[in-house]
């Protein structure tokens, strides 16, 4: 699949930071993360279940030649199911309904001919009714990737409709499928059933895509721009779109930022030592608020960091102060259970109980049994309330954003205490 210079995942940063694209070019091509190509792995699976009407079970236990290490697994197969039902569900809707699938396309940006242009997931095209909707699949867990607005899918749709000037487009709706979605556990119980399978949908006018375009083209000719010149620190700028840009960990920027926001008074990272540090107690109420709200942008920021020295010193390159070294090795069992079991039965009289105890399964698991078993929702529910126990294992502490109810903790400490007077 050919990569683009300008591509959709990274549009929202590129249209945001014009020195960002100049500035990861600097750096050593990066080698393939773990998430990466597991992620490319159950687009493939998508794609060949699509193109072929295949189910994912069919593939279960296949490793693709790209991605050896990622053979397909049940948890990838259901995730991928819930994809494709929203794709076949929308091929439903007419009987005319076309659907394409890895729709590969390039943008036609004056000055950047063949470095603007992406892969649309699959896109399902309504001739009768103009219809046109784009899907974008995700396989990742940990960030929740919203449909709202996103430059990203605004970029894919833009590519399916100029892809084909002859579609007459009515009406517009770009769908992000993540199942896999971490943040899907805290949902309310009433919240909708696509919004708990991870299905989140935004509507647009599809005139708005020139005018998204035209957004695009000035990005990239600020870009290329400084295929001729030395950036600056106001060439770069940052927000949301930094999570995911190559360069965060040498943007000088975002070490400035960092420092600032951590409210250290360091001119540079180098600065810092143990010693340096400034004691927490002598910070007032407000600033140590700050401070761990500072804390969580460092630690995204020090992850990007780290990811990258570890790309340089696992290529061979030399960073001051770290090397590579193997894993600390975790031993594994190499024989079967029994074996295992009727050895240490035999030789050391080991009940075979307590060797290899039968376990129930985690309750994740079970409710999967259940659901394939044919269970409805509220038999599942039933069965949690007679067998399992939500504990919440104590207090910790979280920002006022998040959506779990504040819990006064003094009360909480001394319940049960009578604090009356004598
Ligand atoms: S980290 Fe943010 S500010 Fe720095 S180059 Fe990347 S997108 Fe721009």
């Amino acid at each position: 699949m050919k990569h683009y210079r300008f591509g959709g995942s990274g549009a929202d940063r590129y249209i945001n930071c014009a020195g960002s694209t100049a500035l990861i070019e600097t750096l050593p091509p990066k080698a393939g993360s773990r998430y990466a190509d597991e992620g490319s792995a159950a687009h493939h699976l998508a794609a060949l279940c699509l193109q072929n009407d295949e189910h994912p079970a069919e593939h279960l236990g296949e490793a693709f030649p790209e991605w050896p290490g990622y053979p397909v697994t049940q948890e990838m197969c259901d995730a991928v199911v819930v994809y494709l039902n929203a794709v076949l569900h929308e091929m439903a809707q007419t009987k005319e309904a076309e659907l394409y699938v890895e729709t590969q396309f390039e943008l036609d940006v004056p000055g950047a001919e063949g470095e603007v242009g992406g892969t649309v997931d699959a896109m399902v095209y309504h001739p009768k009714t103009g219809r046109l909707v784009s899907f974008d699949y995700k396989h990742g867990v940990g960030f929740s990737v919203s449909a709202d607005d996103s430059k990203q899918i605004k970029f894919y749709a833009a590519g399916a409709v100029f892809s084909k000037p002859d579609w007459r487009i009515s009406a517009l709706e770009l769908v992000i499928v993540q199942p896999r979605d971490r943040s899907l556990a805290g949902l309310p119980d009433d919240a909708d059933r696509e919004t708990k399978l991870g299905i989140k949908r935004w509507s647009m006018n599809p005139l708005d895509l020139m005018e998204f375009s035209g957004e695009i083209a000035d990005a990239v000719a600020k870009a290329k721009d400084f295929d001729n010149r030395v950036f600056s620190l106001p060439d770069f700028s940052s927000g949301s779109w930094c999570r995911w840009c190559a360069a965060a960990a040498v943007c000088p920027l975002r070490e400035q930022e960092v420092l600032r926001a951590a409210q250290l008074d360091f001119a540079h990272m180098t600065a810092i030592t143990a010693d340096a540090l400034p004691d927490p107690k002598t910070y007032d109420m407000d600033r140590l608020g700050q401070i761990l709200q500072a804390g969580q942008i460092l630690n995204g920021w020090l992850n990007q960091v780290q990811e990258y020295v570890e790309a340089l010193v696992l290529a061979g390159q030399p960073v001051a102060g770290w090397k590579a070294v193997e894993k600390i090795g975790r031993a594994k069992w190499v024989s079967a259970d029994e074996e295992v079991a009727d050895y240490a039965d035999m030789v050391f009289g080991i009940d075979v109980e307590q060797i290899r105890p039968r376990k129930l399964t985690t309750i994740t698991e079970a409710e999967k049994l259940l659901k394939a078993a044919g269970a409805t929702k509220a038999q599942i529910d039933d069965f949690k309330l007679r067998f399992t126990l939500k504990e919440s294992s104590g207090l910790t502490i979280a920002p006022t954003s998040d959506r779990r109810p504040a819990v006064n903790a003094i009360a909480d400490a001394y319940s049960g205490i009578n604090l009356t007077a004598e």
